[in-house]
C-alpha cells in the first residue's frame, strides 16, 4: 500500500510471529515486543534528516553528520509503552510525549484523557508509536492533537496495522508514512485486527 513500509526483516518476522502466538505469556510479550521496536527502529528512522558538520578525530579533520532536528517519541498509552524503552536505548536523547486515548466499547471513537507535549513540536522529528493500527480511530485522534500543536515532520510506527486502518489515517493524512511489521487482513465486528494477536496491552500488562 501507497506509503506504508513493510518491515519484512527476517528477525521482525521472527518476532512477530512470537507475538501473534497465543501462548507468549506478559513477560515474554514485553520482551519481545520491546526487540521489535529496536529492529523496527532502523527502517522507520532512514529518511530523518541529517546535516554536515565538520569533526577532529584523534588525527584529522573529517565530515560527518547529525540529526537536523530533536525527536520527540510519542506513544500512545497504554499499548505504546511496550515500545518506548527499547526506542528510547536507541535515541537516548529524544525527549518523550504521551497521548492517552481511550476506545468507547460500543461506538469504537478514540477520546483523548491525557497529553503531555513538548511546545514548538514543528522544529521536532515526531514518532508516534502505537502497536495497533485498528480502526485507525486513535490515529487520527492522535494525529488531530499533533495537528492542532504545530507539527510538521511526523511519522506512526505499528506492529500491525489492518487495511481499514490504514485507509481511514491516509485518507485523512495522505502524507503520513506509516511503517509496520505487517498488514493483516480485516477487522472483526469488535474492532480487532484478525489475524492480529489480540488486544496489545492486555498482553503486555497481564490485564
Ligand atoms: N487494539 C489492540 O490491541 N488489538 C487489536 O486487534 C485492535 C486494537
Amino acid at each position: 500500500m501507497k506509503g506504508v513500509t513493510v518491515i519484512s526483516h527476517p528477525l521482525v518476522q521472527h518476532n512477530l510471529t512470537r507475538l501473534r502466538d497465543k501462548r507468549t505469556g506478559p513477560q515474554e510479550f514485553r520482551r519481545v515486543l520491546s526487540e521489535v521496536a529496536a529492529l523496527m527502529m532502523y527502517e522507520a528512522t532512514r529518511s530523518f534528516a541529517v546535516e554536515p558538520l565538520s569533526v577532529l578525530t584523534p588525527l584529522e579533520k573529517t565530515r560527518g553528520f547529525q540529526l537536523r532536528r530533536e525527536v520527540v517519541l510519542v506513544p500512545i498509552l497504554r499499548a505504546g509503552l511496550g515500545m518506548l524503552d527499547s526506542i528510547l536505548q536507541l535515541i537516548p536523547h529524544a525527549r518523550v510525549g504521551f497521548i492517552g486515548l481511550k476506545r468507547e466499547e460500543t461506538t469504537l471513537r478514540a477520546t483523548s484523557y491525557h497529553k503531555s507535549l513538548p511546545a514548538n513540536l514543528e522544529l521536532f522529528e515526531v514518532i508516534l508509536i502505537d502497536p495497533m493500527l485498528a480502526t485507525g480511530g486513535s490515529t487520527v485522534a492522535a494525529m488531530d492533537l499533533l495537528t492542532d500543536l504545530g507539527v510538521r515532520h511526523v511519522r506512526l510506527v505499528n506492529l500491525v496495522a489492518a487495511p481499514e486502518g490504514i485507509r481511514r489515517v491516509h485518507k485523512r493524512y495522505p502524507k503520513l508514512p506509516i511503517f509496520t511489521a505487517a498488514i493483516d487482513r480485516t477487522l472483526n465486528t469488535r474492532g480487532y485486527i484478525l489475524p492480529g494477536l489480540g488486544d496489545a496491552g492486555d498482553r503486555l500488562f497481564g490485564v
